[in-house]
């Protein structure tokens, strides 16, 4: 995480391709699976409802890792971002081999306002469009 941890926030992450949130209640290790859009998590083990934070672009992450195979690689912290996947897809091979040549990945996606808008490591032209509308206004 590239900022400090906010207390009572409950923050999203990918585990094995799926979201989840940790509960942030000290000694409380629940940790649920949330869907897109969730606001809160309600922890089933202490009763304490928290606020979600969300990455900028949860759907982009999404696309990146549903590249990778194996689910159990399937794997995102706040902090990482999208080029940060990018560049352990390519590390692992899983991505086509001419892109182990290329030494600056950042060009490979267009990335706008912290989204994801385009670039040919993800057919994504038409996704942060798409989050915003299911973001609302
Ligand atoms: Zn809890």
């Amino acid at each position: 995480m590239s900022e400090l941890a906010r207390t009572g926030v409950a923050y999203a992450e990918v585990n094995h391709g799926r979201w989840i949130a940790r509960c942030p209640t000290p000694y409380c290790y629940n940790a649920l699976q949330i869907a897109h859009g969730d606001a809160e998590l309600c922890c089933r083990e202490c009763w304490q409802v928290f606020p979600i934070e969300w990455p900028a672009d949860p759907i982009s992450i999404t696309r990146l890792l549903a590249a990778r195979p194996n689910p159990a690689t399937r794997n995102w912290l706040p902090g990482e971002t999208p080029v940060d996947l990018l560049n352990e897809s390519v590390a692992h091979g899983i991505a086509p081999a001419e892109w182990q040549d290329i030494t600056d990945r950042t060009l490979m996606l267009r990335i706008a306002d912290e989204l994801v808008v385009g670039g040919v490591a993800i057919d994504g032209a038409i996704t942060a469009p798409v989050y915003r509308m299911l973001e609302g206004p």
